[in-house]
């Protein structure tokens, strides 16, 4: 059936600026890395991906690796674009990644020129597009320059296959670095995308300065610690959930007595404001104005809609952040 959208969709979410620039991003966008893969349901990932943006959202986050296999997301992502949103592709805003490894031997893996902008070509083939949106650097190579590395986001740009450049998984001062040297080039630092969630806040302590100073949007991702920050495993550990699978990132160990403990008092919380916990995660990371959006994974059309709540929710106060502090102490 031919795919249209909900017209109120511009109505429904938020936009923020993303740092200094002149583009927006959704408060909530989409992530593809689990869940989108060949051994995932099409019907369901098409699924998702058009109440998404039916929400509001316009940004779908790729990297050349996501499936399983490396690969597939991007190709299924494609194949929903070729089927139902391609009449959309100015009102999206797609991103991939180049960083871990892809291919076999010494240039498919890691930050150099050469890897990047093939891995660009591969990512824009495999989703049948002429550019991305944005273009990232997944994460820092110590062996390449980051010069190097950063020259081949401007190359990118600058060969009209990507619209802006962005860094993922830099810590405060090799984000300074890369920064500056993207500065020169011409090419702003368009976004960072960090890890970043109640159970790891790393990012507290100097990323969001850099980020704030410089003027550079910040996309955390994995918001609910891979679905931990949620009431999914407060009962145990359910089929078909992250941790189940084989191939998943979220192991079972992460479940020990004490973080089950934490998950459960942050669950109180959460219910005594009328809340799922994943809303009270969401909300807790919204609240900072570097933040531009959350990005987050879903493996069902029921956890978005859930997810998107969090927009209408009434913000934390001071006593509540006491409270959760507390906890996660
Ligand atoms: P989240 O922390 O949002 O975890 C998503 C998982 O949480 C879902 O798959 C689901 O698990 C569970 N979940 C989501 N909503 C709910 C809900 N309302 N109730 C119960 N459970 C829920 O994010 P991800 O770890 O998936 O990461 C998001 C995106 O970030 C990725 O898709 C990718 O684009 C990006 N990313 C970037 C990285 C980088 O290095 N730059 C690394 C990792 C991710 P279940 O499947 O069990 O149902």
């Amino acid at each position: 059936m031919t795919y249209k959208p909900n017209s109120d969709r511009y109505t429904l979410m938020n936009y923020n600026r993303c740092g200094n620039s002149g583009l927006l991003l959704p408060a909530i966008s989409l992530g593809l890395w689990h869940n989108f893969g060949d051994a995932d349901n099409p019907e369901n990932f098409r699924k998702i991906i058009l109440r998404a943006f039916d929400l509001g959202i316009t940004h779908f986050d790729l990297a050349n690796n996501y499936g399983p296999p490396p690969g597939s997301a991007e190709i299924n992502f494609g194949k929903v674009l070729n089927s139902d949103l391609k009449p959309f592709r100015d009102e999206l805003i797609i991103s991939t990644k180049a960083g871990y490894g892809m291919w076999p031997g010494p240039y498919g893996d890691h930050g150099s020129r050469k890897y990047l902008l093939a891995s660009l070509d591969q990512s824009l083939k495999r989703m049948g597009l002429e550019y991305v949106d944005i273009f990232y650097s997944h994460r820092p190579d110590p062996e390449t320059p980051v010069e190097e590395t950063m020259m081949a986001l401007n190359t990118a740009i600058h060969q009209g296959k990507a619209l802006y450049a962005g860094i993922s998984n830099y810590d405060a001062e090799q984000t300074s670095r890369a920064v500056k040297i993207l500065k020169e080039l011409g090419t702003p630092c368009l976004i960072h995308q960090p890890k970043y969630n109640m159970f790891e806040r790393w990012v507290e302590e100097g990323l969001l300065d850099t980020l704030g100073k410089n003027g550079i949007g910040c996309i955390p991702f994995s918001p609910l610690a891979q679905g931990l920050l949620t009431n999914r495993y407060l009962g145990g550990i359910p089929p078909g959930s992250r941790i189940s699978k084989p191939h998943g990132f979220l192991r079972k160990d992460k479940l020990t007595p004490e973080t089950i403990r934490k998950i459960s008092a942050l669950n109180e919380i959460a219910l005594g404001r009328g809340q799922t916990l994943a809303r009270m995660a969401l909300l807790w990371i919204l609240k900072d104005p570097r933040i531009t959006s959350v990005l987050i994974g879903a493996s069902s059309v029921s956890q978005l809609e859930e997810n998107f709540k969090v927009l209408k929710d009434e913000s934390l106060d001071e006593d509540e952040l006491v409270k959760i502090n507390r906890i996660l102490d």
